[in-house]
């Protein structure tokens, strides 16, 4: 990895306009932290609020759809993120590969939709606990990877991939440093077979029971570029001291 450590929160279903003051702090801390790249991915009924009171932050979607318009009632184009002032969006996230039943290949169009608009995306990837304990979480990441990667020209500059394992968001439980590290090198490998050299400079994101208590230790393994961060993104109290780890293992 090149360049600086991304930490973005995942407000996932949560937040009003009551908790633009959290935004708010959010930004403000983010800002004296500026070693570090932070964003919160909100609801998209936040996203036109949060970037006018917080211009200074990146603000991002939490899906995107993959076509640029049409009959596909509820969903928002990258266009539309772009529109409210959004700087960036997740793609792929298991909450929705499962609920939405979203496949690979929908994980793949939405992020060249979004890569299409001049969005940074982060695609999620992750494996259940029965891969895990299956002994096959390395070779069921990589192939969901593979298959789930935006292929067009420049991809690699407005990527980011978040490792999240199924079985470790929400839950408290998070895999020993040794398993992150060792899927964040395989992953590594499946970005530069991916774009060549580019491969080398897409941020690769841990995300599943981030905590201001384990940050430190989780940004200290090789190949760790940053977090997505879900639970503990709600309030600058969590999320600040999450961002300042980064600021620690920063470079
Ligand atoms: C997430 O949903 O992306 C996530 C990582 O959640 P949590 O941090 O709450 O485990």
């Amino acid at each position: 990895m090149s360049g600086k450590k991304l930490v973005a929160g995942n407000w996932k279903m949560n937040g009003t306009g009551a908790d633009l003051p959290e935004v708010e702090a959010i930004a403000r801390a983010a800002a004296a932290h500026s070693s570090v790249e932070s964003a919160l991915c909100l609801p998209a009924t936040l996203l036109d609020r949060a970037v006018r009171a917080a211009p200074g932050l990146a603000i991002g979607g939490q899906d995107v759809h993959g076509a640029p318009s049409g009959a596909h009632t509820g969903c928002i184009s990258a266009a539309m993120l772009v529109d409210c002032g959004a700087r960036l969006t997740l793609a792929g996230h298991s909450e929705r590969r499962e609920a939405q039943h979203e496949s690979d290949a929908d994980v793949r169009a939405k992020a060249e939709a979004a890569i299409a608009a001049g969005l940074v995306v982060i695609v999620c990837v992750g494996e259940s606990a029965s891969a895990r304990d299956a002994g096959h979480a390395v070779a069921t990441v990589t192939a969901q990877l593979d298959a789930s990667l935006p292929r067009s020209d420049g991809a690699a500059g407005l990527l980011a991939v978040a490792y999240e394992p199924i079985w470790a968001i929400g839950t408290g439980k998070v895999p020993s440093v040794g398993d992150i590290g060792a899927m964040h090198a395989a992953l590594r490998q499946r970005l530069v077979a991916a774009y060549g050299e580019a491969g080398e400079t897409v941020r690769i994101l841990y995300g599943g029971s981030v905590k201001p208590s384990n940050a430190v230790e989780i940004f200290a393994v090789a190949e760790v570029d940053g977090a997505l961060v879900g639970g503990a993104s709600l309030t600058a109290a969590d999320f600040v001291p999450i961002i300042a780890a980064a600021v620690s293992g920063a470079g």
